[in-house]
């Protein structure tokens, strides 16, 4: 009886920063629940094997150039969707990134890349995506945040401010959109093994290891970890939840 309501046949999902690390995991939750996927991304190659991987699932997979931090590039986006798949019902406002240095250091255009690609190209996707969802009567918006939209950190002030803005973000579009139907939700992942934690590994490898030591799962998470909250977001199962930062983290966040 309850199977039903986490699937997600007949919807369509875009992922940014779906060709990598976390989007990656995600996209393919959302096509084994069901849902054509668009990944979205940078890097064509990247997408590629990316496509290549969500091959065997089975569910329609399109690749779609985007720099999410672009305003005329993320409604090209939305219209090569609409062009292939016809509709839009899901958009995991994934891609990010980070550059670790103490607060004096940053330059300020890398303090503008860090917010204009985690915090505007959040805010970009999830407005550019409002008029597909009205066509179809709803939609699903999951945002990614971190263990940064919740702690601070030192070497990562921008990164840091950027993940607690897509928190307050989220909030706000979920009591704007309520009206329409569509349901804004944050993920907030722990310490997950990507590319984008193993530079820090290496360059910090102290503080990196203390994670695994606070953390009471006793480990880093994989990209298939984000996997299962992101079926529930995106499916009818989460309809009256909105709103919400939810973390995963195997705990971290409530280790005192
Ligand atoms: P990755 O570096 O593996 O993936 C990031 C993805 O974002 C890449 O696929 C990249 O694609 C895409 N991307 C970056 N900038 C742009 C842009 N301007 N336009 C389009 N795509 C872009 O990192 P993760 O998988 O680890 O991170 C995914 C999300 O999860 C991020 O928002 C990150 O902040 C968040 N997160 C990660 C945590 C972790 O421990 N890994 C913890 C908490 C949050 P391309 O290479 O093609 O540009």
């Amino acid at each position: 009886m309850m199977s039903g309501v986490f699937d997600l046949t007949g919807r369509v999902a875009l992922v940014t920063g779906g060709n990598g690390g976390i989007g990656l995991g995600i996209a393919k939750g959302l096509a084994a629940a069901g849902a054509s996927v668009a990944i979205a991304g940078r890097d064509a190659v990247k997408t590629a094997d990316a496509l290549a991987e969500l091959a065997s699932i089975g569910s329609p997979a399109m690749p779609v150039e985007v720099d999410i931090a672009d305003e005329e590039s993320v409604h090209t986006m939305m219209r090569k969707v609409g062009a292939q798949f016809g509709r839009l019902d899901i958009v995991v406002a994934n891609a990010g990134i980070n550059i670790r240095k103490p607060p004096e250091d940053y330059a300020l255009a890398e303090w503008h890349a860090i917010i204009d690609t985690n915090l505007t190209g959040t805010f970009l996707c999830a407005t550019a995506a409002l008029p597909e969802f009205k066509k179809v009567g709803g939609g699903k918006i999951i945002t990614i945040g971190s263990m940064a939209s919740i702690f601070g950190g030192g070497i990562i002030g921008p990164y840091a401010a950027s993940k607690g803005g897509v928190v307050q973000l989220t909030k706000s579009l979920a009591v704007s959109w309520a009206q329409h139907n569509v349901q804004v939700n944050a993920i907030l992942p722990g310490f997950i093994d990507t590319p984008l934690t193993r530079g820090g590994r290496q360059s910090a490898p102290a503080m990196f290891a203390k994670v695994t030591e606070r953390t009471p799962a006793g480990r880093w998470g994989q990209p298939e970890d984000l996997a299962g909250l992101a079926v529930f977001l995106a499916s009818p199962a989460s309809n009256f939840i909105t709103g919400t930062a939810i973390p995963v983290d195997g705990g971290y966040s409530v280790q005192i």
